[in-house]
């Protein structure tokens, strides 16, 4: 037999056991057999001790590698138990294996068993199914990275949660054979990016936008009326000798006055129409899709509504006015022009004694350019 690998031995016991039932040979012989039979069993002596001795080698080096592998899996559960950030394992499917006290605490779970019974699978932690698509998607290059997502707790709570996860295959070239996936709760950093953000563009004492937002978004605007062909004017707003209410009442009456016209500079346009603050008593009020006929008349209406305010300090009460400059968007304008233009025609206001609107008129100038028909609210090329 080709593969016993005791072949030769067995051979050895065949020839002597044969020697010994003819019992007819020679001494010589018989001697012959036993030697050779002592030779194979030295041998196979040998062979054994050697073999004794490698068993001897594994069983050490498995111990050393049992001893590892505990060591190892220690060092995991105690990561796995105590890192703030949660873990899970799941299958394929998403059905959820394994959780952490991290994910289970997040959801609002007492522990990982009772999370992992009740949740069931990853994908009922998502609240928005564009988010769950997302994740699913990049699972498909094998892992997935910081992704941002909203997640949802079963008392109804949203947080935030940046979740990685990777696809763990049994041997290398085996199918998905599970998912482990790491979810941080960024809802403190997401509020405080977005409380850094809302600083960033507002006026800390009207909560208009300030400035350098108002600029960012009305020139997106800007861009899409040109693009639209549709109307879109531009108010600039000062207060009308808002330094005497100042000298005469006092900085804190003065603040509360320019919070006071904040509210009611809001309250006068529509909510798609973006109000600023753009110097310490000037205005703006950018309004898309408005004619200068109805830009006209929501400048008439803030005007009036200022006009109407009593403003109340200590026992006296004094009204306040404002000077409107008024221009319309034509081709070829960027916001910086029709804020130019505004700002001529406010002059004016001011020069024509204040509590007045003034429009910017100079179409001689912009025979390429489109104006708004005052009646009909359509632009028209000139
Ligand atoms: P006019 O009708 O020509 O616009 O006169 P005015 O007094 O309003 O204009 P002027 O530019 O002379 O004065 C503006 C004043 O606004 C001066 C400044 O002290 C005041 N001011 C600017 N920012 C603030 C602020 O944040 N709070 C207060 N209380 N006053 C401010
Ligand atoms: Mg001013
Ligand atoms: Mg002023």
């Amino acid at each position: 037999m080709v593969n016993d690998p005791f072949h030769k031995e067995q051979r050895l016991l065949d020839k002597a056991a044969a020697a010994l039932k003819d019992g007819e040979g020679s001494e010589a012989a018989a001697k012959g057999v036993l030697n050779s039979l002592l030779k194979g069993y030295r041998k196979l002596l040998r062979q054994s001790r050697r073999l004794v001795t490698m068993g001897d080698r594994m069983q050490m080096t498995l111990n050393e590698v049992n001893r590892n592998l505990t060591v190892s899996e220690q060092k995991f559960r105690g990561i796995f138990e105590n890192v703030t950030e949660g873990i899970y394992r799941c299958t394929a499917a998403g059905e959820i294996v394994e959780a952490n006290p991290a994910l289970a605490a997040m959801f609002g779970y007492d522990s990982p068993e009772s999370f992992v019974g009740e949740v069931k699978n990853i994908k009922a932690l998502f609240c928005n199914s564009k988010d769950y698509a997302r994740y699913q998607k990049s699972l498909e290059t094998g892992f997935s990275r910081r992704l941002e997502v909203t997640a949802c707790t079963p008392a109804g709570k949203t947080i935030w949660a940046e979740i990685s996860a990777s696809v763990m295959h049994d041997s290398d070239d085996s199918e998905c054979s599970g998912i482990v996936g790491v979810l941080t709760d960024i809802t403190e950093r997401r509020s405080m990016m977005e409380e850094l953000c809302r600083l960033a563009r507002t006026d800390s004492m009207t909560g208009l936008w300030n400035r350098g937002y108002f600029m960012e978004l009305g020139n997106r605007e800007v861009l899409r009326s040109i693009r639209n062909m549709e109307a879109c004017s531009l108010l600039l707003i000062d207060v009308d000798f808002f330094k005497k209410v100042n000298d005469r009442y006092g900085h804190d009456v003065g603040d509360k006055v320019l919070i006071e016209l904040a509210g009611i500079m809001s309250d006068s346009v529509r909510e798609t129409d973006l109000v600023a603050r753009i110097g310490g008593e000037e205005f703006v009020a950018l309004l898309p899709g408005t004619s200068m006929g109805e830009a006209r008349n929501v400048a008439g209406r803030m005007a009036q509504n200022v006009r109407n305010t009593v403003i109340e300090a200590g026992k006296d009460e004094f009204g306040i006015t404002i000077s409107m400059g008024l221009s319309t968007l034509c081709l070829g304008d960027d916001l910086e022009r029709l804020m130019k233009n505004s700002d001529i025609a406010l002059y004016a206001a001011k020069k024509k004694g204040r509590d007045r609107v003034e429009e910017y008129r100079d179409s001689s100038t912009r025979l390429s350019g489109i104006v708004q028909s005052e009646a009909g609210g359509e632009v028209q090329p000139q």
